[in-house]
């Protein structure tokens, strides 16, 4: 008997550790295990330890075991699988197993949002499905934009994400290796310091012109340089001798290194020249080692800068890959118009559930898991689209709906009176098909509440059936309904309706809509509704995502005295 348990475990043990990165969910594997296996008679009791078995062992496997045997064993499953979510990123170019490195180098300026997720979640699943090294790199290069609360923060939500690095290391550490490449440019007769004013440099970059600092000697060009590094000389950066006609304007001689005189949260005042993007960015990945590094789009035109720059360094070439960047509908990722939402109250923080940020997100209910299964399958296009949160809520919804409680909400409570009402105790199971999950204890006497949208579908004399309960004949209806007792037996087609006893938690849903319609911020965006949940809802963990019945999946956060509600979506 318990081999048909155990046959039936694995290839669904096998199925859902395929989906979720070689570890299988318990819960999720149990509840379709019964379900599969109610028909034939077996009792969830003697099915869950062997279920929880079969997945230690799958869990061990690792994922390409784990999608051999389900080929061998249940290729239908497989098959099924890859239809329903198309994960597989495609091959790396130049890429050989054992020697792929990726690299995510987030600037520590703020909370990572679902943008930084696509990078680091790709930026992973290369380095996996290659067995490669993964690195996180803090790019803390600009002290006005490095804090030091940001370092832990992204590294907490990225955590939180489940992203796990092999290496970390901040690009501000390396500053004497980019000095010395620095002067390595400038005896070569490639690099410049340029004294020009800003304006003055602009223009020159529109019309093509070159200044009179560019034909310096490099025995010159390093005096002033290493001036510029010692604090002798306050005006000047380091230009690349790029080439200033050149129709691709990033080549026009790039800045390598600015002044910017701020202490930096790591390195204090150690530094004041530092290198840009353009530099570093360069730099670090070859050293580094990182052979396919990912960028979104927008930087295309100066990969020819890239290259250039570890060219002339004699430095190893990696293979640049660009993707475009993830736009969702009506949620805006830059900071831009994000900070004075917040600046001005109008949004909580960044955490506020109608922000796309990680922390938005997952206050909201939105699962990593999800998260990653988006990303995924939106690819690494180049094509700019823009997806809509549709798609997040629906990969969020079929994680969640085998696994999330039930549990009976009433938005905008009317009373209702039933008259012959037995009083009656009433176990009534967490989930409708995973027994497993427990039930809760209700009791009934005569006094109830329904939701004024379900009163007012209600006709006199119409018998619903107040849900997992009894059915109730309506008498009357004025600002309270009055019914009667109708029978136990269930009755075809009659509305089944969610309530509450007189014994019930107050509670207040937050419901997220589009932050921005047609680029303007949406007065509407934050709808709340209040109501009352059942009583059983107090036992939940301290953080926990239910679905209130017909209403929508809830993030519930216990506090001291009340339980603040989210809503993920319905
Ligand atoms: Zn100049």
């Amino acid at each position: 008997m318990s081999d048909k348990i155990k046959q039936t475990a694995r290839k669904y043990a096998l199925q859902n550790a395929i989906q979720f990165n070689g570890k299988a969910n318990p819960k999720a594997v149990i509840g379709k295990v019964i379900a599969v296996l109610r028909k034939d008679g077996f009792e969830p009791k003697e099915i869950i330890p062997i279920v929880n078995q079969v997945i230690a062992d799958v869990n061990k496997l690792g994922i390409d075991k784990q999608t051999k045997e389900l080929e061998k064993t249940a290729p239908e499953l497989l098959i099924k699988e890859k239809k329903e979510r198309d994960f597989s990123l495609p091959d790396l170019p130049d890429a050989e197993k054992g020697k792929v490195v990726t690299r995510f180098p987030p600037e520590p300026n703020g909370f990572l949002h679902i943008g930084h997720a696509k990078a680091s979640i790709v930026d992973q699943e290369y380095a996996r499905m290659y067995d490669g090294k993964f690195i996180l790199r803090f790019d803390d290069t600009n002290p006005e934009n490095a804090d030091i609360k940001f370092y832990e923060a992204q590294k907490k939500d990225l955590e939180w994400l489940g992203i796990s690095w092999d290496e970390e290391y901040n690009t501000s550490d390396n500053l004497e290796k980019h000095y010395k490449l620095a002067e390595q440019l400038i005896k070569q007769g490639d690099a410049y310091v340029c004294q020009c004013g800003p304006d003055f440099i602009k223009e020159c970059r529109f019309d093509g012109k070159e200044c009179d600092h560019r034909d310096c000697h490099s025995g010159e060009n390093l005096d002033l340089w290493r001036d510029l590094v010692n604090g002798g000389l306050d005006r000047g950066i380091l230009r690349l001798k790029g080439d200033m006609t050149c129709d691709n304007t990033a080549m026009r001689d790039p800045t390598l290194f600015r002044i910017i005189k701020k202490n930096h949260p790591i390195q204090g005042d150690k530094y004041h020249i530092w290198p840009t993007y353009d530099f570093a960015g360069a730099i670090e990945d070859s050293l580094s080692g990182v052979t396919h590094p990912f960028r979104t789009k927008e930087y295309e035109l100066r990969d020819e800068c890239y290259y250039r720059l570890i060219d002339l360094l004699g430095l190893r070439r990696p293979h640049l890959m660009e993707f475009a960047r993830l736009n969702i509908e009506g949620m805006p990722v830059s900071k831009r118009k994000i900070k004075p939402l917040i600046d001005n109250g109008v949004v909580s923080g960044y955490d506020d559930i109608r922000l796309p940020t990680l922390r938005g997100l997952r206050k909201r209910g939105i699962l990593p898991e999800a998260i990653k299964q988006f990303v995924l399958s939106q690819g690494i296009s180049k094509v700019e689209s823009t997806a809509t949160f549709s798609l997040v809520e629906a990969a969020n919804r079929k994680i969640l709906d085998p696994i999330a409680k039930r549990f009976f909400f009433v938005p905008n409570p009317v009373k209702l009176v039933v008259k012959n009402a037995p009083e009656m105790k009433k176990e009534i199971s967490f989930h409708p098909q995973n027994k497993e999950m427990g039930s809760r204890l209700v009791e009934a006497g005569n006094e109830f509440y329904i939701s004024k949208p379900d009163v007012d579908n209600l006709k006199k004399d119409e018998v619903f059936r107040l849900k997992d309960l009894y059915n109730v004949k309506v008498l009357n209806k004025n600002s309270e309904v009055v019914g009667e007792f109708a029978g136990e037996g269930l009755i075809a087609k009659s509305a089944k309706i969610q309530w509450t006893s007189t014994s019930f938690v107050e509670m207040t849903v937050n419901i997220p809509h589009t932050l921005f319609k047609d680029n303007l911020y949406n007065l509407d965006s934050l709808e709340k509704v209040k109501g009352y949940a059942e009583k059983a809802i107090s036992n939940i963990e301290k953080e926990e995502i239910v679905q209130f019945e017909r209403f929508g999946f809830v993030r519930l956060e216990k506090t001291k005295d009340k339980i603040n509600a989210y809503m993920a979506h319905k």
